[in-house]
């Protein structure tokens, strides 16, 4: 079953339409990448979907519960974990996830019990009884995100969850969102680093304008909007003019190479059909980079609101 289903979202602010027709469906257990330039409307979406700001328009459900008519259901299907740690720094790791346990109504022993497996899930065993103004910003990120999954919700928010950690930081904790997905939740995360996206999400939507303008695995957007590359570096140059005349390419005498357009198997048949052998072949893939510049910069506005942003953060998304 869809976890999170979102369909044809609306929100205007003012002559602004901040969601104009947004979908949306992840399954349980499956990381959805969410991306787009600022001002794209992402944390809108999210805050929508985690009932925290009324919509204009359209349905969105969490396990089946509708999000604008049934908040309360779904206030306890979820888990959000925004920029700003929600954890208490004078209390250990363990006090806080034990008064969030009794916050979202576990017993006492179920909650020191959910915080045992907590802090071991996530590698905090060790720093379970310090206060967490001693923690990292990798651990401190971490015990936020094991502070929204608490009560195990069928859906976590993951807004821009790595954003200022290094990267040894970032690793910690998109292994704990593996984790969290590997549990059964359906996580969504919104972030600026394509590359995160890449090796986190199994499910990328790029919006723009408010609305969704792609939305698929990481492979199949790569092959959507560039194909691979093949760069051959041959002995000698009569051997790049048999090649060149074989199959066109791009050519460079000073590498003494030619560079493909086409798929690694048909440059591999025109090089045994010569009776060649590559000194080196290298294959380029389109990374998620050029994926999200390409669909950003084709997406013309469909509304009549003016878009400052989508090509000025493009580059900010793109690092
Ligand atoms: P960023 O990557 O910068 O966080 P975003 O994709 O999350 O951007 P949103 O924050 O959802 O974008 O904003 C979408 C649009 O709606 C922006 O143009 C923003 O200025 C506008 N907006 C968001 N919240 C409000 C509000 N409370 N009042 C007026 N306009 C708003």
């Amino acid at each position: 079953m869809t976890t999170l289903f979102a369909e044809g979202l609306r929100k205007r602010y003012g002559d602004l339409a901040a969601l104009d027709g947004f979908d949306l469906a992840v399954p349980a257990g499956v990381i959805s990448g969410l991306l787009g330039p600022n001002g794209a409307g992402k944390t809108t979406a999210v805050r929508a979907m985690a009932t925290l700001i009324d919509l204009d328009g359209g349905s969105a459900s969490v396990e089946g519960f509708d999000v604008r008519t049934q908040a309360p259901q779904v206030r306890r299907r979820i888990g959000l974990v925004g920029q700003n740690a929600a954890v208490d720094e004078i209390l250990s790791g363990r006090q806080n996830l034990v008064m969030f346990g009794r916050l979202f109504g576990l017993t006492r022993s179920d909650a020191r019990a959910r915080a045992v497996r907590l802090l071991d899930m996530f590698g905090l065993t060790e720093a379970a009884d310090r206060p967490v103004s001693t923690y990292s910003g990798g651990m401190r990120r971490r015990l936020d995100i094991a502070a929204a999954l608490v009560l195990t919700p069928a859906v976590l928010f993951l807004d821009e969850p790595t954003t200022g950690l290094d990267p040894r930081g970032r690793n910690e904790v998109w292994d704990t969102v593996r984790e969290a997905a590997a549990g059964g939740t359906a996580v969504l995360l919104t972030t600026q680093y394509l590359d995160e996206a890449d090796q986190l999400a199994s499910q990328i939507s790029v919006m723009d304008h408010g609305r969704v303008i792609a939305s698929d695995t990481p492979a199949a957007l790569k092959r959507q909007v560039g194909r691979d590359r093949v760069t051959v570096t041959l002995a000698t140059p009569e051997d790049l003019d048999r090649l060149g005349a074989r199959l066109p390419g791009v050519r460079d005498d000073e590498s003494r190479s030619l560079t493909f357009d086409v798929g690694v198997s048909e440059v591999v048949r025109a090089l045994d059909e010569l009776g060649l052998t590559a000194e080196d072949l290298v294959l380029r893939r389109p990374t998620l980079d050029e994926v999200f510049l390409t669909l950003t910069a084709s997406s013309s506005s469909p509304s009549p609101s003016p878009s400052p942003s989508s090509s000025s953060s493009s580059k900010e998304n793109a690092r």
